[in-house]
């Protein structure tokens, strides 16, 4: 059973409305002072795209142009046509701002619906939103998606981890959104509390807003009894509700009847053959306030390929393998977190969270990876701890190239906060 005509769609059925739809986010885009500007620059004529290749001649949009642009140079429609403006949860630099028109947020919420209906969510279901509401899109763009399917929505917010579990078992909450780093603490809290969470009546989650890998993924659904589906989405392609697993949990489908995607090689912006691993590189096709076309990611995945056993002919993303910005370069090796991650969460005594700490000793880069260790396995014997700090060591010497060194710490002491998991620390170049 599908929720939307859309997830019937044959590839030629995608690609006709995907033409179309392109030529109109183009002479809409080209209403803006932005993309008017832009287009003039590079001699685009949005009446003239014929195929979906065209795409290719059109130039980029990155972070820095949405910066420049800053409040509202991307706005196709007059400012009293928005009801909504969200911001990236970026930390660093300027922000940006994305505007939403009441239609923009109609089909944003009907995609978001569908996301969670292809899973077996049904209006039946009680749906708790434990991610941060305000300008960070996991709330409100999650909150929207599980009302229009018709689920009794819970906008608990993020935090408050006691009340969270009070909502759950009070409520019956059979469906609840939460970003990795977060359901893990979760499960931490519960246990503390002596609450098993394979006790809770939770069978599904939405899990995303920050890369986790299927490791983490696995130890989520064993412990608390449920099934964990990768969400994916930004800001600036709306937030959540771009691409989303299905009941087969092999990659995402990403909504093509919403969105072109790309896979560029980071550095020369070209296109990737099918299957290698680059830039994922995004176009709005429904979005009327403020249209944004072939927008930098940065976030680094591939298109999986053959078609997918449930039979929606969307293509697939693989698992987000990180960010263009977070690879780690140590001793001229690169490394990303997530390959750090995977090793972890595949390992029984570690705990639920790690740090990864970049050094500079000398002329020397230093990689320490502070590891928690679950309490029963944090013993008194020095020897079984030794033992697995060996272990843990060869096993990411392996993995990533280099020997980093390994501390073990005590499970909870690690810093927890309520949004985005900061990895990574790198105090290199900061002495004085
Ligand atoms: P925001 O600026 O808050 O909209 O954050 C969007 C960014 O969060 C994306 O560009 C990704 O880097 C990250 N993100 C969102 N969902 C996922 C996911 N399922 N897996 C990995 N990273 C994700
Ligand atoms: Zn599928």
């Amino acid at each position: 059973m599908l929720y939307d005509d859309a997830e019937k769609w044959s590839r030629e059925e995608i690609e006709k409305a995907q033409i179309e739809r392109l030529r109109r986010s183009l002479q809409k885009a080209a209403a803006s002072r932005f993309y008017g500007a832009l287009f003039r620059e590079h001699g685009v004529n949005p009446d003239a795209v014929r195929g979906l290749d065209d795409i290719r001649r059109l130039p980029f949009t990155t972070k820095k142009d949405l910066r420049q642009a800053y409040p509202d140079g991307l706005l196709a429609m007059p400012h009293a046509d928005m009801v909504r403006m969200h911001v990236s949860s970026g930390t660093t630099g300027a922000p940006t701002v994305i505007y939403h028109t009441k239609n923009d947020l109609d089909w944003w919420a009907s995609l978001m619906a569908r996301c969670m209906h292809m899973v077996g969510i049904r209006p039946t279901d009680v749906f708790q939103n434990m991610s941060g509401y305000g300008l960070f899109t996991g709330g409100l763009g999650i909150h929207y998606g599980a009302e229009r399917l018709g689920c009794l929505t819970i906008p608990a917010g993020a935090g408050n981890t006691k009340r969270q579990i009070k909502l759950i078992t009070d409520f019956n909450v059979t469906a609840v959104h939460i970003i990795p780093s977060y359901a893990l603490h979760l499960a931490n809290v519960l246990r503390d509390m002596g609450v098993d969470p394979a006790s809770l009546p939770i069978r599904f989650a939405l899990v995303g807003a920050e890369p986790y890998t299927e490791e983490a993924r696995r130890r989520l659904e064993e412990m608390f009894d449920m099934k964990v589906y990768n969400s994916y989405g930004l800001s600036e392609m709306n937030g959540p509700g771009v691409a989303f697993e299905c009941a087969e949990q092999r990659g995402m489908h990403l909504w093509e009847d919403a969105y072109i995607a790309e896979i560029v090689a980071p550095e020369t912006g070209e296109p990737l053959p099918d299957g290698e691993t680059g830039e994922l590189v995004m176009t709005t096709l429904g979005r009327e306030g403020m249209p944004v076309i072939r927008y930098r990611t940065r976030d680094l995945t591939r298109f999986l390929p053959g078609p997918c056993p449930c039979g929606r002919a969307h293509r697939r993303i693989d698992r987000i393998a990180g960010r263009c910005d977070d690879m780690i370069i140590i001793k001229g090796v690169n490394i990303y977190p997530m390959q750090v991650e995977a090793i972890l969460m595949a390992m029984p005594e570690v705990g639920q969270n790690y740090l990864i700490e970049l050094d500079r000793v000398g002329v020397m880069d230093q990689i320490t990876i502070k590891v928690e260790v679950k309490e029963e396995f944090f013993v008194e014997d020095m020897r079984a701890l030794t033992g697995l700090q060996k272990r843990i060591t060869s096993r990411l010497r392996d993995e990533i190239l280099v020997t980093p060194r390994v501390e073990l710490v005590e499970a909870k002491s690690l810093p927890q906060g309520e949004g985005k998991a900061k990895r990574v620390i790198d105090k290199r170049g900061t002495d004085s």
